[in-house]
């Protein structure tokens, strides 16, 4: 059975292909831009950014996978087979990566770790008083799927204020349930630190702006480890600029990876991360998407397929 992957560069194939052959060794995997495959024999794929078209041209193609948990970079392809499962990266090290690199997120912004970097810089012992501890800053996470709940749980177990905001509403003992458009003001309103766990969609995009921002109370923080398109950048840079804002922890940027030219780089409230709040190694999503094809070939349900109804 044909896998194709496209996930990093050409030369990580061996390394794809001997993870995949230890977790189904019936699965020949080849290089997305292998010539002698022939398009018919490709059965499955897994991609984080194919071009555009291509996935068309597969007619024998069963199941698409993502290669990270967000699937805009297949979905931004209007040819993408939306009659075929889309199949999100997912799993336990997934989940418990992000909420961990949350809770690293979230630390830092609650002691303040920016400004003790800066002072590092400078060779410069500076008495930073630490005046806030995590059981008085109240969190609230965007987007309560599979990451934002595994997060939230986290979190409150650490001892914060928890709060999540979704589209459903959800029932996580000791987290506070917001939900929808109308709940979204009281949710930011009740927010120190705002964690965007949301997913790419023409809903979501934007979402925080100069309006959404100035709802959160004075001296908020904000961690993004979303996605960039979720953000209004130069409304975040005001938010900081002018105070109302004391801090902020961004691992996603509307264009990655982030230019040189990017204030976000050098700002004195911004911790900046190269999209990496979460990717579980090689070994992992190999199992993941071979347990996927053979509860498939069971007849069982897909984990984490998308929905094009909804957007996510
Ligand atoms: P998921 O399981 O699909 O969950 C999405 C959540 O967002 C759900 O709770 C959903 O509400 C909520 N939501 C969607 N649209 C909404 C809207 N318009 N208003 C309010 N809530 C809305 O996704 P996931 O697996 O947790 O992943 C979330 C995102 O994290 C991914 O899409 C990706 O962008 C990002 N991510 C980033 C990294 C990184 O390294 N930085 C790594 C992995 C993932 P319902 O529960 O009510 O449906």
């Amino acid at each position: 059975m044909i896998v194709l992957v496209k996930s990093g560069p050409e030369s990580l194939v061996p390394d794809w292909r001997k993870h995949f052959q230890a977790a189904d060794p019936r699965l020949d995997i080849r290089w997305w831009a292998d010539p002698s495959v022939k398009p018919e024999d490709v059965q499955y794929v897994v991609v984080w950014d194919p071009e555009p078209g291509r996935l068309a041209t597969f007619p024998n193609l069963k199941i698409t996978f993502s290669s990270a948990a967000g699937v805009d970079n297949i979905v931004r392809d209007p040819n993408w087979p939306r009659h075929l499962p889309l199949v999100r990266m997912g799993g336990d090290g997934t989940e418990r990566r992000m909420a961990e690199f949350v809770l690293w997120s979230c630390l830092s912004l609650v002691r303040n770790a920016r400004r003790m970097q800066l002072a590092q810089n400078e060779k410069k012992w500076i008495n930073i008083e630490q005046r806030t501890a995590v059981a008085e800053r109240r969190v609230g996470i965007m987007g309560m799927g599979n990451l934002g709940k595994k997060a939230a749980m986290l979190l409150r177990d650490v001892g914060f204020e928890v709060a999540g905001w979704s589209q459903s509403r959800k029932d996580i003992p000791g987290v506070e349930s917001f939900a929808g458009k109308g709940e979204f003001a009281g949710f930011l309103a009740r927010t120190d630190i705002l964690v965007c766990l949301l997913p790419s969609t023409p809903d979501t995009n934007g979402l925080i702006d100069a309006e959404s921002l100035a709802l959160l109370p004075e001296g908020a923080q904000f961690v993004n480890v979303g996605r960039g398109q979720h953000v209004v950048e130069a409304d975040l840079l005001a938010a900081l600029d002018s105070g109302h804002l004391a801090g902020a922890l961004l691992d996603v940027f509307s264009e990655e990876p982030l230019p040189a030219s990017s204030p976000f780089w050098t700002h004195p409230k911004v911790i900046v991360t190269p999209h990496v709040a979460s990717l579980a190694p090689r070994s992992e999503r190999a199992r993941y998407v071979a347990e996927a094809i053979k509860a498939h070939e069971r007849g069982e349900p897909l984990p984490n397929v998308y929905d094009p109804v909804k957007g996510y």
